[in-house]
């Protein structure tokens, strides 16, 4: 039979770590590769965006992107400016997101690389950047939208539907069907699973089959706590009876809306009174404009708000930072006030400044609200560290730090085996990836422990043939 051929999977990033998801479906010569992610957090890590193309180019045929998230789309420009000019196939929400985030990503690491040649503590001379803004923008002209109902054809044989997973606009579990030893077998990638009942975004919904399954472990071995909401107005009251400043790093595209989202609605019930909120992320600002218009993607909730007569994704007394010099002015300002601002691991953009000055100021609160991996800044300040280095400097912490768990976009363990139950039989085997290995591998025993299905946890580089 024309499309009976060999199939099989390389995880090529995220299997024994959470970022740089990459992984590689073979289908005879060709290849797809499902999520194109950079490599965030330790220095080990980072490298592996610099390593020799994992991907033989002249055999790949399609790029498929989960969500816009750059641990999931980061790396595309990289491939692009070595010589990619295949199709990139993403959700329209996806798209449009990206559309932001990777020209964006690409001017961080061009500003990375004249940083580093002025302070010449780069290794190479003179230092380059990973890819270039022109690389993003070629890579936004390869991307081919496919809306969650749609299935199609993304090389001879192989066909790509997606399913919504919540997480963030456009996010989505990707699934592949091909004929194998004529039978239809399929090959389903999780993506970044979000969570029920959240604000704004409809929940996931069920998977339904899949005869190799890969899911994702961020939380696999945590329950998130219930009580965020209560736990951020207090913080946010705090703020404002002391007339500290609460600063939010937080990542542009998700917890930044969510984040506004409910800190609008506790105005709105009279919980807490507003105070100044700054927006300071020209990506975030985009991609709040972009989250509006996707009114498809609005749960019940979110709709009901926007029709009336305001905007549920702004708070009362918000102050829209673009420029470098408004965002720069925000440090003259006086509490009480919120910053949000990204990146939301701290690992590069404006919060870095706001850091710098605010972090040794004891009136000023660091509230982390998302997953913070190993290597990051913001790893380090939830570990407690007393001072960090950023900018070329050493700051002292003597800011206090927070942690809210609860605003995660991943799904916990309990939301995982929620939407593993879904699953109408157990898949031929379960592919644990996308976590730290003690997620992962707790992850791994509940799942054999619950549902009895065949699981193993990814190992980085590892070829699984589909048999
Ligand atoms: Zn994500």
């Amino acid at each position: 039979m024309a499309n009976d051929k060999a199939a099989s999977l390389q995880f090529l990033g995220a299997a024994g770590g959470v970022t740089g998801s990459k992984f590689l479906f073979s289908h005879g010569d060709d290849q797809v590769l499902i999520d194109c992610g950079l490599f965030q957090g330790l220095k080990e890590l980072r490298q592996r965006n610099w390593a020799p193309l994992p991907i033989n180019l002249s055999r790949l045929r399609a790029v498929i992107l989960t969500h816009a998230h750059i641990d999931h789309s980061g790396y595309l420009p990289r491939i692009v400016g070595k010589g990619y000019k295949g199709p990139v196939f993403a959700t329209p929400g996806t798209c449009d997101l990206l559309g932001v985030m990777l020209p964006d990503a690409a001017h961080l690491q061009e500003e990375e690389a004249r940083y580093a040649n002025r302070k010449g503590y780069s290794k190479h001379s003179p230092a380059l950047p990973l890819y270039t803004v022109e690389d993003a923008e070629r890579s936004l002209r390869l991307l081919r939208p496919v809306r969650l109902e749609e299935s199609v054809e993304v090389i001879k044989g192989v066909f790509l539907d997606y399913s919504r997973v919540g997480h963030i606009l456009g996010a989505g579990s990707v699934r592949l069907s091909f004929q194998l030893n004529g039978q239809k077998r399929t090959l389903m990638d999780s993506g970044d699973l979000g969570r029920y009942d959240r604000p704004i975004l409809k929940d996931p919904e069920p998977a339904g089959n899949a005869d190799w399954l890969l899911i994702e472990s961020t939380y696999g071995n945590r329950i998130h706590p219930k009580e965020s909401e209560g736990e951020l107005r207090n913080i946010i009251k705090e703020t404002a009876e002391q007339g500290g400043c609460l600063l939010i790093p937080a990542f542009a595209i998700g917890r930044t809306q969510d984040l506004v989202y409910t800190i609008r609605k506790m105005e709105d019930a009279g919980e807490i009174r507003p105070i100044p909120v700054y927006l300071d992320s020209p990506m975030a600002i985009e991609a709040t404009g972009i989250y509006s218009r996707h009114s498809a993607e609005h749960d019940f909730e979110m709709a009901q708000l926007s029709n009336h007569d305001r905007n549920p994704l702004r708070s009362r007394n918000m102050v829209l930072a673009k420029s470098p010099e408004q965002s720069k002015a925000i440090n003259n300002f006086k509490g009480p006030l919120i910053i949000i601002s990204a990146s939301g691991m701290a690992t590069g953009g404006r919060v870095l400044h706001h850091l710098k000055h605010r972090l040794p100021n004891p009136d000023t609160t660091v509230l982390l609200v998302g997953y913070q991996a190993e290597g990051t800044r913001g790893r380090l300040l939830q570990d407690g560290a007393k001072d960090v280095k950023m900018l070329g400097e050493v700051i002292p912490v003597r800011a206090k730090i927070k942690v809210l768990d609860g605003f995660s976009a991943h799904a916990d363990q309990g939301e995982i085996l929620r939407w593993l139950r879904t699953f109408k039989k157990p898949p031929r085997m379960t592919y644990i990836v996308h976590g730290e290995p003690p997620a992962s591998n707790m992850l791994a025993e509940v799942i054999r422990d619950q549902f009895k299905w065949k699981v193993e946890v990814a190992k980085h580089q590892q070829v699984a043939p589909l048999v």
